[in-house]
């Protein structure tokens, strides 16, 4: 796995308005894979690279107000997703 080095620029010094966070995104340069397992297969990898994603938050809105069915997206599986969803309309 191949992860480019950080930090190249900080998503809060942005003051373009070109640039989204998908542009601070840490899993760019990683496999796509990583973040799609096949069922059976961990999230682990995954999760461990979106903890040190400075676009987290962002991320994981992203993929909330989408209802991305599939993924890990802002650190959390489809599942917690959808935990998380059920959590908050509670
Ligand atoms: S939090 Fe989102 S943008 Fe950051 S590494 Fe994880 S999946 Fe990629």
């Amino acid at each position: 796995m191949t992860v480019r080095a950080w930090p190249e620029r900080q998503y809060d010094d942005v003051t373009d308005d070109t640039s989204t966070w998908r542009d601070f995104a840490r899993c760019g340069e990683v496999h796509p894979e990583t973040f799609f397992p096949e069922q059976g297969c961990s999230p682990k990898a995954a999760k461990r690279i979106c903890r040190r994603c400075e676009v987290r938050a962002e991320c994981l809105e992203y993929a909330l107000q989408r209802g991305e069915p599939c993924g890990v997206w802002g650190g959390l599986t489809e599942r917690e997703r959808r935990r998380l969803l059920y959590d908050l309309a509670a």
